[in-house]
């Protein structure tokens, strides 16, 4: 593998007390650390939503959605992919130790490395972090067995992912970048690749060179966005939230707080600009004139005036038709035309 990062020596038995990812997160006060183990599964969420990680290791469990129909489904779904890929590997062992403790799952795993097996499902990999009192903790799918040198001898392992996804997503690939990082630390070499067992039988494989400088930017800020003790803003959004089991809790505080993610048009990327702005509330929004909002990226005349007539509607109550004198007449002849072809805004609120 030609990789641009350095990599731990041959001969080291990993872990040393110089990481190869060097992390921003390492001048913080150890003292202000909350989270004590970095997984794979919060590394994986944080991508999707900062809040849901922080969520998943703070958050009171009683407040979680039960499971959909549909979610159930895909976990299962899940599950059958996974046991048909792990047929293919024979004999294959798994570290038993109790569900959560992580230090006898690396103990577990790493006797197991050390002997030697073929492969191994589901086994915990475990490093400190750079930052004080935090351990990275991996748990590929897959630990093979290969050719090559590490702490223990003339073998290796690598790391294999079964998603059930068909394409390698991004936040897959950070994840397989993680495994194999961790996996570097545990077995004093780098593994020569990270794959990933993908839907329809294909096998990916990670272009470690690439991800690992992405990992490196994707895990300074996880470790420093949960050690904070303040979650996240939310941002009610179809893609990432309604498959969330936090959807629930999210959706009742957005609704007190009046939260602009829950005015239609208003995304992610909108919001950034709003926010850079300074209107993160509804009265500020109401406020605004849609024309010092139109040059937006992402926005333009339309969109400006619908989002500030939404929040005016919001404001006071009732529906505000497009042509009232109360909307800024600052459209063009083609744009008012439009607007009175669409009649009122309805708000979804
Ligand atoms: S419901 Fe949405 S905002 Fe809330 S934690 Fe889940 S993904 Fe994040």
């Amino acid at each position: 593998m030609s990789a641009s990062y350095p990599l731990p020596s041959r001969s080291s038995s990993g872990g040393g007390p110089q990481s190869p990812l060097r992390l921003a997160a390492e001048a913080s006060t150890p003292s202000q650390s909350l989270i004590r183990w970095l997984t794979d599964d919060v590394l994986f969420h944080y991508q999707r939503c900062s809040r849901r990680a922080f969520l998943d290791l703070y958050g009171d469990r009683a407040q979680q959605n039960h499971p959909s129909d549909y979610l159930l489904k895909l976990r299962q779904d899940s599950l059958t992919h996974r046991e048909r890929v792990l047929e293919d590997y024979y004999p294959l062992y798994r570290p038993e130790f109790p569900s959560g403790d992580w230090a006898a799952g690396a103990k577990a795993t790493l006797d197991l490395m050390a002997e030697g097996v073929e492969a191994i499902r589901q086994g915990v990999l475990a490093t400190p972090s750079a930052v004080a009192g935090v351990q990275l903790v991996s748990q590929p799918d897959l630990l093979i067995k290969r050719p090559g040198w590490s702490c223990w001898g003339d073998w290796v392992y690598l790391p294999i992912d079964i998603k059930l996804g068909k394409k390698p997503k991004l936040d897959y690939q950070i994840v397989a970048a993680y495994h194999a990082y961790v996996l570097s630390r545990v077995q004093g070499v780098w593994p020569e690749a990270s794959g990933l067992a993908l839907r329809g039988g294909q096998m990916y494989t990670v272009d470690l060179a690439r991800l690992v400088p992405k990992l490196q930017t994707v895990l300074n800020d996880c470790l420093m966005d949960l050690r904070s003790q303040v979650a996240p803003e939310l941002f009610i959004s179809h893609s990432r939230c309604d498959l969330c089991h936090w959807l629930n809790h999210c959706y009742s505080e957005a609704k007190a707080t009046r939260h602009l993610s829950l005015l239609p048009g208003v995304t992610p990327a909108r919001y950034e600009f709003l926010k850079q702005h300074h209107l993160t509330t509804v009265a500020a929004l109401a406020q605004a004139s849609p024309a010092h909002l139109a040059p937006l990226p992402g926005f333009g005349e339309q969109v400006a005036e619908k989002l500030v007539h939404q929040a005016q509607a919001l404001v006071d109550n009732r529906a505000i038709p497009r042509s009232a004198p109360y909307a800024p007449p600052r459209l063009s002849p083609v744009a008012r035309r439009s607007a009175r072809r669409r009649g009122r805004t309805l708000l979804r609120y």
